[in-house]
């Protein structure tokens, strides 16, 4: 059986005064909560509030982004030890942000996934079409060609240690939801692809969706077979939304 896990994304949002309301709220109302993994990956500089306010809960905290180098002169780059510095479990890898703003390819995602994997960091990988591609028709070709870069580079094993995110880029900051069904369609082909690698490592595999998940459809999302949580952009902002998320996911 599957654990699943609800994520959520703060991407460049927060401060210490409002971090501290809103994980004040997913601790006091989550510590404990059984039906799923609950973790947030926040800003770096935001790593040792989260690590000082979540530390001894059962809630996990990450980041959004980490170097494919162990060290060096790589000027405004964080590397995983880093990360582990700070108790970090989680780090998202090639969120759809990152390739279409700062130019991620899927051999730098690859790369750094990898990293992650070694440093012993559980990647979440996003991969996603856009929805040019998704009317062209190309759905699957892109979501393979994004999932077949990292498995060339890390290996299928890797996926043994590491989350899946689908998030069609379409689908995300805009309220414009995947229904149930075209979501399931293609958390159904990621297993698939996986399973043409590794039986074990398919099944086992968590593929989280992401795309304006929020409180009035996570539950109908989660409730497909092969969707395992979800990762939550916007709605992970509003303790209460994020909150109804997470008790929306449940074995
Ligand atoms: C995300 O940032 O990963 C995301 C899914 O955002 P949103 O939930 O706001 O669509």
């Amino acid at each position: 059986m599957r654990q699943k896990l609800v994520a959520g994304n703060w991407k460049m949002h927060g401060s210490l005064q409002s971090n501290r309301i809103l994980l004040g709220r997913v601790r006091d109302e989550l510590d404990g909560w059984q039906g799923a993994e609950v973790s947030v990956c926040v800003p770096a500089p935001y790593l040792a509030q989260a690590q000082s306010m979540l530390s001894g809960s059962s809630i996990a905290w990450g980041a959004q982004n980490v170097s494919k180098h162990a060290s060096g002169a790589y000027t405004g780059e964080v590397s995983a030890s880093m990360l582990l510095d700070f108790d970090c479990r989680h780090v998202l890898i090639g969120h759809s942000e990152r390739r279409a703003l700062y130019g991620e390819s899927d051999h730098a995602a690859a790369a750094k996934f990898a990293a992650a994997v070694a440093a012993g960091l559980v990647p979440v990988l996003c991969v996603g079409e856009t929805l040019h591609e998704r009317e062209a028709g190309v759905t699957e070709a892109v979501i393979a060609r994004q999932i077949d870069a990292v498995l060339d580079k890390a290996g299928i094993a890797a996926f043994g240690r590491a989350v899946v995110a689908y998030e069609p880029v379409w689908a995300i900051g805009t309220g414009r939801t995947a229904t149930p069904e075209q979501a399931q369609a293609v958390h159904a082909f990621i297993r698939n692809r996986l399973r043409e690698r590794d039986a074990l490592v398919a099944e086992n595999q968590v593929i989280l969706y992401g795309g304006s998940v929020k409180a009035t459809n996570a539950a109908e999302l989660f409730s497909q077979p092969d969707i395992d949580g979800g990762l939550v952009g916007g709605a992970s902002l509003v303790a209460e939304e994020f909150i109804a998320i997470c008790r929306a996911a449940r074995p």
